[in-house]
């Protein structure tokens, strides 16, 4: 008796051990092991890496979907991840800036030496600063708002793979192309579909300024309430200023951020009369299965819910 509980005991955790196994190598060739190891910053990068990257990566995001990456505390699993990464890849032009957060993780996880396999994916961008008073020096982190720079963004993301994991390099190359194809073809229909719009309709009102780069490569003008995420948020003197441009520019409608509090835009809302006509991707895109979860899919969302609300 006891001789048979043990056999029965060691067959199934030979069963358990199996399903662990297989549920490991499901929908891949490679296991779990054999893939790189990547880290990125935020959620855009993530969606970005992984087109790029294909089968070959493993990659874990930091700040979550819907967080704001401008001020993001990491959490131990986090900083495990960076200490184990073949590679990690950040925005730069002073996105992850708040409180210095990337900086310290990439310390405390021994990447932030010269040669550490970190890689910046706005490498390249032609930098926008911010405009508000004693903050000029400052760069406009939200680059990937246009879409030529995302494809700037996919083009330092198969250098940073090649880089590190020269071995694939075929396929970081092809799947690279590819990605680059779809987003050309996204630009110029943003282009053609803004073009319909007539000039003095182009004028677009947010919480947080993110719309700098977007503005110049579709010929809009941005309006908002603050200019970047890491500063002072709403203060009654910055809603003051928005509601006197929004009364001199009459738009038909204001766009409210998935990542943001909608409670300053409600009371500019109320304030000038305009309605909230929709909700834009700026710092994050969608939920997994929802709405905006990639980047092609956020920008085309963006693009519609624009359309409909000029
Ligand atoms: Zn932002």
């Amino acid at each position: 008796m006891h001789h048979i509980l043990k056999l029965a005991l060691i067959s199934l955790m030979a069963i358990v051990f199996m399903a662990g196994c297989s549920e490991e190598k499901q929908g891949s060739s490679e296991t779990k092991e054999d893939k790189l190891q990547v880290v990125t910053t935020y959620s855009i990068l993530y969606d970005i890496v992984k087109n790029v990257g294909g089968d070959q990566v493993e990659i874990h995001s930091l700040a979550p979907v819907g967080s704001n990456p401008h001020e993001y505390d990491p959490l131990p699993v986090d900083i495990q991840k960076a200490t184990d990464a073949d590679a990690i890849f950040y925005n730069g032009l002073n996105l992850e800036a708040g409180n210095s957060w990337f900086e310290k993780l990439l310390e405390t996880a021994g990447k932030a030496g010269e040669d550490a396999p970190v890689y910046r994916m706005s490498e390249g961008v032609e930098a926008k600063h911010l405009t508000t008073k004693g903050k000029e020096a400052e760069e406009d982190p939200h680059a990937w708002l246009d879409i030529r720079n995302g494809i700037k963004y996919a083009e330092n993301a198969r250098d940073g793979l090649i880089a590190v994991d020269p071995e694939h390099k075929e396929a970081y190359e092809e799947n690279a192309k590819v990605y680059i194809k779809q987003l050309q073809d996204l630009h110029e229909q943003a282009i053609a579909d803004f073009n319909e719009v007539p000039e003095e309709k182009r004028f677009i009102v947010t919480s947080e300024g993110a719309f700098k780069y977007f503005s110049a490569a579709y010929n809009f003008h941005a309006g908002y309430i603050w200019e970047i995420n890491s500063e002072n948020q709403g203060t009654p003197d910055q809603v003051t200023k928005i509601v006197e441009l929004i009364k001199n520019k009459k738009p038909s409608a204001l766009f409210v951020e998935t990542s943001i509090d909608p409670r300053s835009m409600e009371m500019v809302s109320a304030e000038t009369g305009i309605p909230i006509g929709g909700t834009l991707f700026t710092d994050s895109i969608g939920k997994p299965g929802e709405e905006g979860d990639t980047y092609i899919k956020m920008m085309k969302s963006n693009i519609t819910v624009i359309l409909e609300n000029l």
